[in-house]
């Protein structure tokens, strides 16, 4: 296997010798990755099946069809993106051509997490390929069997000198870091974070942080509560609650509380039967590690477990569990659950349930559901969070035209659509000047008078483009 100082001088000679900036270049290879996907379909979703049991509709729902629209999208769309952006100008740069133009920022380094660990490897790729980047892949060595998959299919269908996997665990990842890159976008937990980031700081490389955080569902106002059931279990047990973006617990009143504790029971029923362990549509824990970080909540928890709460360590199966009764101080509230456990906290004032979200750290999805409008506009505008969702969860990261990502503690930056082609471009400011209008520029050179500032004011204001329109 190549040693990864090799890896990297190869992607490097190949960024430096130009071959990612053609449009028909990039074009092809996100076309190759669309292949990649296609053919390939059957034993991702036997990879995603052995790592998570990830049921084959959510892993066609969540991995593979949210790659596929993506690289549609950029391949529909990047041409575009690619295109000069022209800027106002003033009277003094009115003869010259003024724009932005992206470029690519070199090689780049894509570290994946293990809850979708084909899509948060791909999608960021798709943009690291569209915005003409070359780029080293680090999939999440626990999601082992699409660790290896990926690793097997990629250089089949993309550029070997332009791309390239590198495998393993903390101290290889740890490893690579020490190299320089022009960008490296991490998705993971926050405590990995902070050494990514403090690797990066060697060489001031940006870092894009696509990190987690505990993203509450507020219920206040007038509510149907058996919509509001079904579109909270569906959010918070896909993938078995190993979802960033999974609502992390609910505020709401004792009233709703004892409303929707019923609609939760028998909406768990309907979607995964008396009996959720023999239900193929539920995830397992990826590992015994998480499975027993997850068990050690369920003992610590102050609260009361009112639905669910089995599990079997063989199987590396939790029932999808509802907790009341807990404490804002609760081990439940202590970190990020990331499992198939949901709190219900009861505050009887919307202020106040605000003023609970905004003591915490700023989440990365932020969910209200409520049949009122004045309920859902408070709440976006009192708080702040990478993303915002009313009456359902987790569906508006499905939209590559809303950028993803979090904001404060939940992430630095965004991606998806656009966004992912500007993350990994850098907007060069252009300007091509002429020999003309020399006598205006006399307006600038010594000797300074008071007269010719007076004049230079003008002509280098914006009112004086608005005058001449
Ligand atoms: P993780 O941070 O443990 O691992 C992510 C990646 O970092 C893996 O590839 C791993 O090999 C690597 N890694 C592990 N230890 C490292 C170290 N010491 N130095 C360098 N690299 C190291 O994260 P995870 O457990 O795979 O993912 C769970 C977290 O990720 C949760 O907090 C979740 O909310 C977050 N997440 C965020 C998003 C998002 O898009 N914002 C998506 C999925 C998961």
């Amino acid at each position: 296997m190549d040693s990864q100082s090799h890896v990297l001088e190869r992607l490097r000679t190949a960024f430096r010798s130009g071959i990612t900036l053609p449009e028909e270049f990039r074009r092809t290879q996100l076309t190759n990755l669309l292949s990649m996907v296609r053919d390939n379909e059957e034993q991702i979703l036997k990879a995603l099946h052995q790592d998570l049991a990830k049921p084959k509709f959510e892993s066609i729902l969540s991995e593979v069809d949210i790659v596929v629209n993506e690289l549609h999208y950029a391949i529909s769309n990047f041409r575009n993106w690619m295109k000069p952006e022209y800027v106002a100008k003033s009277l003094a740069t009115k003869l010259d051509e003024c724009f932005v133009r992206r470029e690519p920022l070199g090689v780049v380094l894509i570290i994946g997490p293990w809850n979708y660990p084909l899509q948060l490897l791909i999608v960021p790729l798709v943009g690291a390929i569209a915005a003409g980047n070359c780029a080293v892949i680090k999939p999440s060595e626990i999601s082992s069997a699409t660790d290896r998959l990926v690793a097997e299919i990629i250089p089949k269908y993309l550029s070997q000198d332009c791309y390239a996997v590198v495998r393993g665990g903390s101290e290889q990842t740890k490893a690579l870091l020490q190299n320089r890159f022009d960008h490296i976008f991490y998705t993971g937990s926050q405590a990995v974070a902070r050494s990514v980031v403090q690797a990066a700081s060697v060489y001031l490389t940006p870092v894009t942080l696509e990190l987690g955080g505990k993203s509450p569902c507020l219920i206040y106002g007038r509510i149907n509560i058996q919509a509001a059931a079904q579109r909270l279990v569906w959010a918070k047990f896909f993938n078995a609650g190993q979802s960033c973006v999974a609502p992390d617990y609910v505020l709401c009143t004792e009233a709703t509380r004892d409303a929707l504790l019923p609609a939760l029971s028998s909406v768990l029923e309907q979607f995964y039967g008396k009996e959720p362990q023999r239900c193929p549509d539920l995830s397992r824990i990826v590992s015994a590690r998480h499975f027993t970080r997850l068990m050690k909540l369920l003992e610590q928890t102050k609260g009361k477990v009112v639905i669910g709460g089995e599990s079997d360590q063989e199987d590396k199966y939790i029932a999808p569990t509802v907790v009341v009764d807990a404490g804002e101080d609760d081990a439940l509230m202590a970190e990020e659950i990331f499992g198939p456990i949901l709190p219900i906290f009861t505050v009887e004032e919307l202020e106040k349930s605000i003023e609970f979200v905004n003591r915490h750290e700023k989440p990365l999805a932020l969910y209200v559901f409520s049949d009122e409008s004045s309920v859902v506009k408070t709440v976006m505008e009192k708080t702040s969070s990478g993303g915002f969702c009313s009456n359902d969860g987790i569906v508006h990261m499905t939209l590559p035209g809303l950028p993803f990502g979090g904001v404060g503690a939940s992430g630095w930056g965004s991606y998806h659509g656009r966004w992912s082609f500007e993350t990994f471009s850098h907007r060069r400011a252009c300007m091509m000047r002429g020999w003309g209008l020399e006598r205006l520029n006399t307006l600038r050179y010594p000797p300074y008078t008071e007269d010719k500032l007076k004049w230079l004011r003008w002509t280098t204001s914006q009112q004086s483009s608005c005058s001449l329109m």
